[in-house]
This record gives C-alpha cells, structure tokens and sequence, in this order.
C-alpha cells in the first residue's frame, strides 16, 4: 500500500522554444516543439516515487494519447496508477508553454479532465486513503476536491500537505487543517496579503499563515531557498548554488524531497527542508517537468558535494 496518497493534475506540456514571441496576428517559426509531461499532481507523485516514496496519485486523464501516455509514464515511474480514472466525456489536461530565448516562460493551462474531478471521486477513495500516511494536493483540481480531500484526510489523522499552487485563496476553516502548507512568494503574497519581496517580508507572511492555523508554513524562495515557520520556530535554510536553466518544476521536486524526508524518522527538519532545496535545485539545472526531476542517488551526491 503507498505511504502517500497524491490528488491533483496530470497535464501534457507542449512546450515550443522561440527565438521572440510573435506579435498580434504575426506567423514565426519556431526553433522547437517537445511533449513533456507534466502537471502539478504528477510531477509531485513522480518526485516522490524517484526519490523512493510509496505513492499513489487520484486524478482525471482523457481517453486519447495524452492520458495514455502519462498514466504510462507514471506507471514506468514506479507510481501507483490504479485509482487514477479515464474520463470518457473529458480531454486530459494541457499545458502551452512558449519558452522565450531571452524572457519568462508564457503559459496557458486547459484543464480538461483534471476539472472533472468531483468531492465524490475522493469519498469513493476513502478506504483506499485511510490507509496512507501523507495526503499531497495542490489548486490545479477544483477546490471543492481539495477540500473534501484535506478534510477526510485530517479526520482520519493523515498528515496534509497543501501546495496552494497555483495562487488561490484558502477558505478560512480549511487552514487548521493543514499541517504543512508549502508556497511559493507569488502564493504566501496572496494568501497573506503581504507583499513578498525578500526574506524579512516572508516571514511577516509566513507569521500571518501560521497565525491561520497552518501548522507548518514553508515558503519557497528559488535561488535562497526556504523559510520555514511555526507557532514555536522559525528558520532559514539556504538555497544550493546551481547554474539553472529553466526552474519548471522545481516546486514540484522540493515537495518530492520534502515528503520523502518527512517519511522517515531519521534528521532534523532543517535537514529535511535541506533535502527538498536540493531537489528544487536539481529540477533547476535541467529542461522541462517530469523529465527534469532527480532520483534520491543525485540528491544525495549534491547534499554530500553542494558546490
Ligand atoms: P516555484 O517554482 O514553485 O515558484 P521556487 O522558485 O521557490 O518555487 O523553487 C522551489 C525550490 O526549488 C526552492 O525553494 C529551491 O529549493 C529550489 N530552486 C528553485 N530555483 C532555484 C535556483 N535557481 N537555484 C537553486 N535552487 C533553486
């Protein structure tokens, strides 16, 4: 049985390199075009199955190619696909990723299936759930599922782990739900309402998520890191100095690093977020979603070898 349990988005990346973005009603031809899969849910499943997590994922693919080709690649990755349903009615969901030579990435997101997700979907998993440790979800699901998800798993003692990407309000009851909320600047800035510049500006936002109720806040800070906050504590822990090209899943994989850490009794949590920066950084050096995210072997050798 997996250790954890992951409800969220399965997404099909395509993705194009350009030299510019085309203006209003210009044609270009652009350098490349890759599929790569992606989409929060599982990228986060597949992190913590390479980085040895027992895991499990519940979402919503279609029934053509796209859904096909990443329930196979979740399968080969080592996560358990059984619970994950192929909706007949649906499209699986995709990703437009337009990857400018010098500029951010522009992207759109349709949803498709992973919007077909239902509460009822998540009560009908339940024994499958109970038997979990960790519960993972993210906002690319409708939030109704999210919440059903959050409360069943609290009431059946199962720590939760809530990735508010991307950025979406948290109704106010489900906080105290929460034992570890995991955001990025751009998500504890709207959740806050505080703007999140710099370190000292997130933990005046992280003050003020804890202060909801969420057990543990940590907020992800690319290059610096993380800041980690609790009623008790309240701590820093340094980024790893990488040459990145292209930080696309880097917060899935410091989820992955992050829940595989939690899984075991050994180390401090400092160590434990250590672990997750290490796997965010790793995510950063290489191109694309699923294809950049490490095995525990390459998150060891950086933590043994950081410079
Ligand atoms: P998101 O990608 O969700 O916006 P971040 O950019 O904060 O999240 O990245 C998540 C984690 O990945 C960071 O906390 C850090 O551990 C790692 N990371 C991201 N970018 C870099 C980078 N340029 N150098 C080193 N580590 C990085």
């Amino acid at each position: 049985m997996p250790d954890v349990i992951v409800i969220g988005s399965l997404n099909m990346d395509l993705v194009v390199k350009t030299a510019r973005m085309p203006v209003g009603g210009e044609t270009l031809l652009g350098e490349a075009f890759s599929t790569i899969p992606g989409g929060k849910g599982a990228n986060q499943a597949l992190a913590i199955a390479k980085m040895g997590g027992r895991v499990a994922i519940i979402g919503r693919v279609g029934r053509e190619n796209f859904g096909e080709s990443l329930r196979h690649n979740l399968e080969a990755g080592g996560v358990d696909v059984t619970q994950l349903k192929s909706d007949a009615s649906a499209p699986t969901g995709v990703a437009l990723i337009v990857v400018e030579a010098a500029g951010e990435n522009r992207i759109i997101v349709v949803s498709g299936a992973n919007f077909a997700l239902t509460p009822a979907d998540i009560f009908e998993i339940e024994p499958f759930l109970i038997q979990a440790r960790m519960l993972v979800v993210q906002f690319e699901v409708p939030m109704n599922v999210v919440a059903a998800a959050v409360r069943l798993a609290h009431q059946h003692g199962i720590l939760t782990i809530v990735n508010a990407a991307p950025a979406h309000s948290i109704a106010p009851e489900l906080f105290p739900l929460i034992d570890y909320l995991v955001v990025n600047e751009n998500e504890a800035g709207l959740l806050s309402e505080i703007k999140v510049t710099d370190i000292e500006s997130g933990r005046q936002a992280a003050r003020r998520l804890v202060a909801r109720g969420a057990r543990h806040v940590i907020l992800t800070l690319g290059a610096q890191g993380a800041l980690v906050r609790t009623a008790a504590e309240e701590f820093h822990v340094p980024g790893f100095s990488v040459h990145a090209v292209d930080t696309t899943a880097a917060g899935d994989a410091f989820i992955g690093g992050l829940v595989v850490s939690l899984l075991e009794t050994l180390g401090c949590f400092q160590d434990k977020v250590r672990f997750a920066n290490a796997a965010g950084a790793i995510a950063a050096t290489r191109f694309g979603a699923q294809s950049s995210l490490p095995y525990r072997v390459e998150v060891e050798a950086l933590l043994a070898n950081p410079s």
